[in-house]
């Protein structure tokens, strides 16, 4: 089987205006496209650089969120408001299409997966996901890409196991609340013990309801872990969710905030760690899924380690099998 990588951006994701002093801010998103651009990767052609051209269509939205929620959002950022929700959610005129923007590409990256043009593809995208609800925006989030995606596979291309593997160092909270009912999407997230972190959510006792119950996996791990034991759970759950639930794609919350040297939390990961965690996943997607991969830029604030450890993912994911 040939392997092939995609790097999803565009520059209209950095007119979600947040401030520079505010920690999602556009600059990382910019500085990260330009390492990526001018790596050995694309020099190589390891990876294939891909500009987004967005499947415009609300219906997908609102698969997700609901129409109320949508349109709120659309209204505040009409009316030219700094805030949305909780004030981490800083806005501007733009956010409301940039975030559309970023779900509508996210659709278009997954297509060109279904499609067999590429097996891996990393959207380097903004404002990131896993935060946002059905009907709420939290913690720089306010679009779930990673749900809409999910509910567009179902929905289009009638697939009735995704798995979304989240390794943000934050708990995915509105990921797992959109899919807390249902079997047809795994949730398993990995992230920072919710008694030293935001959102609070993530408890393993979080598992799912309904039809949903089981197919949430939470492993919140404590400050400063090892290296090896962050490895450790995350590759023993991964492979007994892997063996029972048989996912046809791997969805990836891509943060990387979990890095040493970002400030905004306190795992404390390598550099090689997290080399090591994209190296699973791939390995799992190639094993489980014919190398269907689609990653999603989460979190990650520390431009420096940010842009080495995305390079560092799309070295690892870009040799496929090999
Ligand atoms: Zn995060």
């Amino acid at each position: 089987m040939k392997y092939k990588t995609g790097f999803l951006y565009h520059p209209f994701f950095l007119r979600h205006y947040t401030g520079k002093d505010h920690p999602e801010h556009p600059y990382r998103l910019k500085y990260l496209y330009r390492y990526i651009a001018n790596s050995h990767l694309v020099k190589e052609n390891k990876i294939t650089m891909l500009k987004a051209q967005p499947v415009e269509n609300l219906d997908y939205i609102l698969l997700t969120h609901s129409e109320h929620y949508i349109n709120l959002f659309k209204e505040y950022c009409n009316k030219n408001n700094k805030i949305f929700g909780h004030y981490d959610n800083v806005i501007c005129k733009k956010s409301y299409d940039v975030a559309l923007f970023h779900a509508y590409s996210s659709i278009s990256a997954a297509d060109l997966i279904m499609n067999d043009n590429f097996t891996s593809i990393f959207i380097a995208g903004r404002p990131p996901s896993h935060h946002a609800g059905r009907d709420y925006a939290l913690g720089f989030c306010f679009i779930n890409s990673v749900a809409v995606v999910a509910n567009y596979l179902i929905k289009e291309w009638g697939l009735n196991k995704i798995l979304i593997i989240d390794v943000d160092v934050h708990h995915g909270n509105g990921t797992q609340e959109i899919f807390y009912a249902s079997n047809n999407v795994f949730y398993f997230s990995i992230h920072e013990h919710p008694s030293f972190l935001f959102p609070g959510t993530g408890r393993f006792f979080e598992i799912g309801i309904k039809d949903g119950l089981n197919y949430t996996l939470n492993c919140p791990v404590i400050p400063n872990i090892k290296d090896k034991d962050y490895i450790k759970v995350l590759k023993s759950n991964c492979e007994k969710i892997l063996t029972l639930f048989k996912p046809e794609i791997i969805l990836v919350s891509a943060g990387y905030d979990t890095h040493e040297r970002d400030e905004i939390s306190h795992l404390g990961l390598s550099t090689d760690c997290i080399t090591q965690i994209y190296a699973l996943i791939n390995s799992y997607a190639i094993k489980h899924c014919n190398g269907k991969l689609l990653l999603f830029l989460e979190g990650g604030y520390n431009i420096d380690s940010l842009c080495e450890c995305v390079h560092k993912t799309l070295e690892v994911i870009s040799k496929g099998g090999d």
